[in-house]
């Protein structure tokens, strides 16, 4: 896997150069261990440099183009997205670790987002209010101006394409910071955005860390609005940072979201997304389903067959393509490590298996199955970050209202029952972003607006809700009397 562009620069003003410090990291292969490359390590330098370019740009090309121009350039996008559907599902699997097929999902995810965007960009309008005579009074939605993205490594590809996608579409210039842990997808998108003919400066990446790149691009007085998606600690810094500049910002932070099965449930229709939920890229999944909520009546039953489903897992390189690859760093597996200790060798019901041939330089954990749980212990409160699911039994419905809404975090949750009243009644008790009923995910519903409530931050991504987001409302009252 050789990208097409050079990885170890910048992308700034629409070229590709090297950053002003000249020194790189190194980006490792999650399935082996293995240095795949080296990425710019981007500094305050760098990211001042993009936002006078993207500023350059809102005064010149870019800031002229009517949103119609806007969005046939991002179907363009989206076309040499899919257009390099092999290379870019083969480098998010490398970098990210992620079984081929789950990275090839996140390929068309992207050229959806640059689809649905794309054809979004000129449908946004205003309103004209009813007010005193001799006034007309409307609104008009403007960009804020020069947006700052900070993606984590989960999910380069389908993080970008919500975030990014949405703020070109409004007219915004865009600067990314993406993840030092994986973040060829990123440069591999804006190398794509200027062969699609983007002005130079619409989109600008730089690679870098957190606290380099990262912090320097959240306290920069040009940035005029803050998208972060990652972690509930770095959240709570980057909202600090736009508190001093004054600016909005979207946090889409973690989740331990719960699946409610009830006695009525169609236990076969929900087991593949009971299991799926839990394990997809390895539970490194902000909206990974990591509680499961059984009616007493039937927690015997659901729990055989996630065991049963668990001890069929396989577990081993991206490109293998098996159910769980590796998690992304020795860091992380260290961490789901020390959280499957606090669990009693009793509590464990059923793990995965990792293959005797995955190398051993990989950061490999079986996925596991743990039950007994009281619902306050932390492997049933935080947020772990791997795959590992808690079984908890519930008596009523009261009972699994008051211990799905029992964590700090609110992201999504999802109900498994025939009955429609109890759907309705649930749909609304339940905390979180996101409601499904008799399903999870839908599919990553790049129509669906998302984000949460609590910990898992404030704001929301997707959808038509994401072009309102990342655009600023302004009323003019005309008077003509
Ligand atoms: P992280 O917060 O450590 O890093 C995320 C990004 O923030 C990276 O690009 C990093 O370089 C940057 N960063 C780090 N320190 C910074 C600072 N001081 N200032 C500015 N930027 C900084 O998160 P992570 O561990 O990489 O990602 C996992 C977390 O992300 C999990 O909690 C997960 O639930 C969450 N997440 C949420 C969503 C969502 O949509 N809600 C999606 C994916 C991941």
């Amino acid at each position: 896997m050789t990208p097409w562009f050079d990885p170890t620069q910048v992308f700034i003003g629409g070229r590709w150069q090297p950053c002003a410090g000249g020194t790189t990291l190194p980006l490792e292969n999650p399935s082996t261990g293995e240095e795949i490359g080296r990425i710019a390590r981007g500094d305050h330098r760098d990211i001042d440099a993009a936002v006078q370019a993207a500023e350059a740009a809102l005064q010149g090309e870019w800031g002229a183009l009517t949103a119609a121009e806007r969005g046939r350039l991002l179907l363009h996008l989206g076309q040499l997205v899919s257009e390099h559907f092999d290379a870019l599902a083969e480098m998010e699997a490398t970098d990210v670790g992620k079984p081929l097929q789950q990275a090839k999902n996140d390929v068309i995810a992207l050229a959806r987002y640059c689809e649905f965007y794309g054809g979004a960009a000129d449908k946004v309008m205003g309103e004209t209010i009813p007010f005193q005579n001799g006034f007309t009074v409307y609104t008009l939605r403007e960009p804020h101006g020069v947006t700052g993205h900070i993606v984590p490594w989960n999910y380069p590809m389908q993080i970008i394409g919500r975030s990014i996608g949405a703020a070109l579409a409004m007219g915004n210039a865009c600067v990314l910071k993406p993840a030092e842990e994986a973040c060829l997808t990123a440069l591999a998108f804006a190398d794509l955005a200027r062969q699609a003919g983007f002005p130079p400066g619409a989109l600008n990446v730089v690679p870098g860390l957190g606290d380099e790149a990262g912090a320097a691009l959240t306290a920069h007085p040009g940035v005029r609005h803050l998208s972060f998606t990652g972690s509930v600690g770095t959240g709570r810094k980057v909202q600090a940072a736009a508190a001093e500049n004054l600016v909005p910002v979207t946090l889409e932070l973690g989740g331990k979201s719960p699946q409610l099965v009830f006695k009525d449930a169609d236990v076969d229709k929900a087991l593949p997304f009971l299991v799926n939920a839990g394990i997809q890229n390895a539970g490194q999944t902000c909206s990974a389903s990591s509680r499961i909520l059984v009616q007493r009546d039937r927690m015997d039953e659901v729990t055989e067959r996630m065991a049963e489903a668990y001890r069929a897992l396989r577990v081993g390189p991206a490109m293998a393509d098996l159910n769980v690859g590796p998690l992304i760093s020795a860091r992380q597996k260290d961490i789901v490590e020390s959280y499957l200790s606090l669990a009693d060798p009793s509590e464990v019901i059923a793990r995965g298996e990792v293959l005797d041939n995955a190398p051993k330089g990989g950061h490999y954990v079986a996925p596991t199955l743990i039950s007994g749980l009281d619902p306050d212990h932390r492997l049933a409160q935080e947020e772990i970050f791997g795959p590992v699911q808690v079984l908890l039994p519930f008596e009523d419905e009261e009972d699994a209202v008051r211990i799905a809404n029992g964590t700090a975090y609110g992201l999504v949750a999802s109900v498994w029952s025939s009955d429609g009243g109890r759907q309705m009644r649930l749909a609304k008790r339940l905390r979180a972003g996101q409601v499904f009923l008799n399903n999870y995910g839908a599919a990553g519903g790049v129509e669906l607006p998302f984000g949460g409530v609590g910990h898992s931050g404030h704001g929301r991504e997707k959808g038509f809700e994401a072009l309102y987001g990342f655009s600023a409302l302004k009323t003019v009252a005309a008077h003509h009397g």
